[in-house]
């Protein structure tokens, strides 16, 4: 029964998914939500499940299902563009299908619920980022997020423009849009890893998708608590972080506490289990 009740969360998680996968396929009479939905709803309960197990790898396979899935099959195969000028173009467009459910899920209302679990276990840039050799940031944070705020910016006004210009055929434009914004995300993201010695750099300064993650996740349901009783202020959980955050603060206000991935790092080091 004790062994039932561990591997309740992932079951949980999947009949969730399965809700949403039932719900999206008759609301909008199209199979592929159910597919899509039923897929995801594996992936990470599947990764959830590994967790459990205490599984090193449970989250790189997860972001591995997850990432080239959404990268390769819907973004290359299937031609949507599930980056935020895909979010733009379809929201202008007035559309609720592909990015718009994407985003809505995974990046505006679910970090209600999950925070940035996206960032850690799903995105397709980190999951490259995620290889390369600074896993724990081998040098301090830089003040550089203001960047987000500009990339963010450039995002909308390109997709805002081609709606201005009444350019044809954006949904082409927007194929080409996912392929060049990947190139470049990867490139500058890999770049600043070395340059800035983290792997995460790209996510801390650049990403334009932290403008919605970071304030929705501030107030996320799930979230990394420590028990001051059993904390002994060893400093290990902070020093294995990858996103610099202050962990054995409870508030919501904890020093970078909207960065969170969920990636359990400090949980796995933490010496007393106080996480
Ligand atoms: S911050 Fe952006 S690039 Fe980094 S993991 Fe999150 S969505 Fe991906
Ligand atoms: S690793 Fe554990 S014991 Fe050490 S400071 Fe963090 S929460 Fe406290
Ligand atoms: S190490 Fe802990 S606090 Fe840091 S991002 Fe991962 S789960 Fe969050």
């Amino acid at each position: 029964m004790k062994q039932l009740k561990k591997y309740l969360p992932p079951l949980i998680l999947l009949l969730i998914f399965e809700a949403v996968a039932v719900t999206l396929w008759l609301a909008k009479n199209n199979l592929f939500y159910l597919f899509n939905f039923s897929y995801i709803g594996l992936a990470v309960s599947l990764g959830l499940f590994l967790l459990i197990r205490k599984y090193r790898y449970a989250r790189r396979i997860v972001q591995l299902l997850v990432g080239l899935y959404m990268l390769v099959f819907l973004g290359l195969i299937s031609r949507e563009n599930m980056q935020i000028e895909g979010f733009w173009y379809y929201l202008f467009t007035g559309v609720f299908e592909a990015a718009t459910i994407h985003y809505a899920v995974a990046k505006i209302f679910g970090p209600l619920i999950f925070g940035r679990g996206w960032c850690g276990y799903a995105c397709w840039t980190a999951m490259v980022l995620d290889f390369l050799p600074y896993k724990v940031p081998a040098a301090p944070r830089k003040n550089l997020g203001w960047i987000r705020y500009i990339t963010f910016a450039a995002s909308l006004l390109f997709v805002a423009a081609l709606f201005l210009a009444k350019v044809g055929n954006i949904e082409r434009i927007m194929f080409w849009a996912f392929i060049v914004g990947n190139i470049a995300y990867y490139a500058v993201g890999i770049l600043l890893v070395y340059r800035f010695k983290d792997n995460r750099a790209f996510c801390k300064y650049i990403c334009p998708v932290t403008v919605f993650l970071k304030p929705m996740s501030y107030f996320s349901l799930i979230r990394i608590q420590c028990d001051p009783d059993k904390c002994v202020s060893c400093g290990t959980c902070k020093r294995v972080c990858p996103m610099d955050v202050d962990v054995t603060d409870n508030a919501r206000s904890r020093r970078n506490g909207t960065e969170c991935i969920l990636c359990m790092e400090c949980v796995k080091h933490c010496p007393k289990k106080a996480l």
